[in-house]
Parts: structure tokens; C-alpha cells; sequence
């Protein structure tokens, strides 16, 4: 493969190939020609060269050239009609399928986003019934014990403290407010004990779904916590709400039982 026969391109020393002017005679670097003995004098980049140059420096000859190709093929000008016109059909094809397809996936967004509006405004209609629920159970507390002349001085803003000490978690589960559950006002020592809705009996409990608050109801909160957590645990949330109740408004004023 070594004894490749080259061939000089006619353009010697301006020949435009990278490798010219010795070049392979073959037909990738030379047009044939059927006169000059197989190959044309010049390498193919310099046959295109001096016809791109030719045609520059002569356009009418190139229009009449033109001219004379359509009117001796005057199929072939419209094929090529008819390719350009396919192409230009296909383009319009594709931009009204792009269109269709982002069309439909705004209005599934849409859709979504309609759907999802439902839900949160079934999730805040359940909240705020949760939430109408507490009040009326804590204006019930209250008057239940201004009834049996039980202290109720237990303010808003003792509520909002209570919360931030916790972390607006439980103050058993420490779980946070989410997946429907809110804190509720609870009484540590159950009204019917005669526990007060007072800041140093009133504690945030996770009420809803599986919450602590549902569960604790009027147990006495000591019998309730082992049964439910087990002895050392128990004394671990216990611990922690009576470390609360030394925090609170009046707390200095008496112990509170253990
Ligand atoms: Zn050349
Ligand atoms: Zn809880």
C-alpha cells in the first residue's frame, strides 16, 4: 500500500489543500476525467475554488446558466417545489404539535393546581372546625370551672408562651402540628379532678389523629403516661411539663405536686 501513485495538483506552490500539491491520484482528492489521463490537472479544492471564483466574477453568465438548466428540466424545478413546500408543511406540522403538547401540559398543570386547591381548602376547613372544636371545648372548661369555683385566669398570651417553651410541638410526643393535628389547650390535672385553667395546669397537646390529647382525656396523667410510655419514659415527659409549670405566670406562687 506504500507504492500509492501521487499526482502534483496544476496549482503547485498555491494548491488550497493541506497536504498539496503531492497528493494520492486518487478520486478523493482529484475529479476524474476521462482526457487527462484519469484525473483532472488540479486537486478537487482547487477545481471548487476557481469555480466558486468564476462564478463571483461572472453572474450573468451563472443566471444564464441558470435559466438554461430550469428550461431544460423543467420537472425537476418542480420537485423541487414540492420538496421545499413538504419541508415548509412539515415545519408547520411540528410547531402545532409543539404547541398542542405544551397546551395540554399547561392545562394538566391546571388541572393539578385546581385539585390541589380543593385540598387545601378541605385541609383548612378541617383545621379551622378543629379549631372552633378547642375554643368551644375551652369556653366549656372555663365555665365549668368558674362553676366549681376552680381559678380560670389562663390568657391568650399564656397560650402563645406555652406554645413557644414547646416549640409549638406537643409537649408528650413532640410531634409538630402537621398531618391533621393542632395543640389544644390541655388540663394536666383533668377538670374533673379539680385541675385549674390556669398557666400552671394548661399544657399544648397534639389533638386529632392518633393525638395525645384524645388519648389522655380525664385520666389522671400519671396512671395514664406509664400505661402508655412505660415507667421511664413517663418520668422523662413528666419531668419536662413540670420543668414547663416552674416557667410559667405564678409559678412562684406555690409548688406544684409531684
Ligand atoms: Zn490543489
Ligand atoms: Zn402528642
Amino acid at each position: 500500500m506504500t507504492e500509492r501513485a501521487m499526482k502534483r495538483c496544476r496549482q503547485g506552490d498555491v494548491c488550497v489543500h493541506p497536504n498539496g500539491p503531492l497528493l494520492p491520484a486518487s478520486e478523493e482528492y482529484f475529479y476524474a476525467s476521462k482526457t487527462l489521463g484519469g484525473f483532472s490537472s488540479r486537486c478537487k479544492l482547487c477545481t471548487r475554488r476557481r469555480k466558486s471564483l468564476w462564478k463571483q466574477s461572472h453572474p450573468e453568465q451563472v443566471a444564464e446558466q441558470k435559466r438554461r438548466y430550469w428550461a431544460k428540466h423543467p420537472n425537476k424545478r418542480l420537485e423541487q417545489r414540492d420538496r421545499a413546500r413538504e419541508r415548509q408543511g412539515y415545519k408547520k406540522l411540528l410547531r402545532a404539535e409543539q404547541k398542542r403538547r405544551t397546551k395540554l401540559e399547561k392545562e394538566r398543570l391546571a388541572r393539578i393546581k385546581h385539585v390541589q386547591s380543593y385540598v387545601d381548602r378541605a385541609r383548612r376547613m378541617l383545621h379551622g372546625l378543629e379549631m372552633a372544636r378547642i375554643r368551644e371545648r375551652e369556653r366549656k372548661h372555663r365555665r365549668n370551672a368558674l362553676k366549681r369555683r376552680l381559678p380560670a385566669d389562663f390568657t391568650p398570651k399564656d397560650w402563645r408562651y406555652a406554645l413557644e417553651y414547646f416549640d409549638h410541638r406537643c409537649a408528650i410526643c413532640r410531634r409538630s402540628t402537621d398531618h391533621g393535628r393542632v395543640l389544644a389547650h390541655d388540663h394536666w390535672i383533668p377538670l374533673s379532678k379539680y385541675g385549674s385553667f390556669t398557666p400552671r395546669n394548661i399544657v399544648p397537646l397534639c389533638h386529632g389523629v392518633d393525638g395525645c390529647n384524645n388519648k389522655k382525656l380525664a385520666k389522671d396523667p400519671h396512671d395514664w403516661l406509664v400505661k402508655e410510655f412505660g415507667p421511664s419514659e413517663a418520668l422523662m415527659i413528666e419531668q419536662r411539663i413540670y420543668n414547663f409549670f416552674q416557667t410559667v405566670r405564678g409559678a412562684n406562687l406555690g409548688t406544684v405536686e409531684l
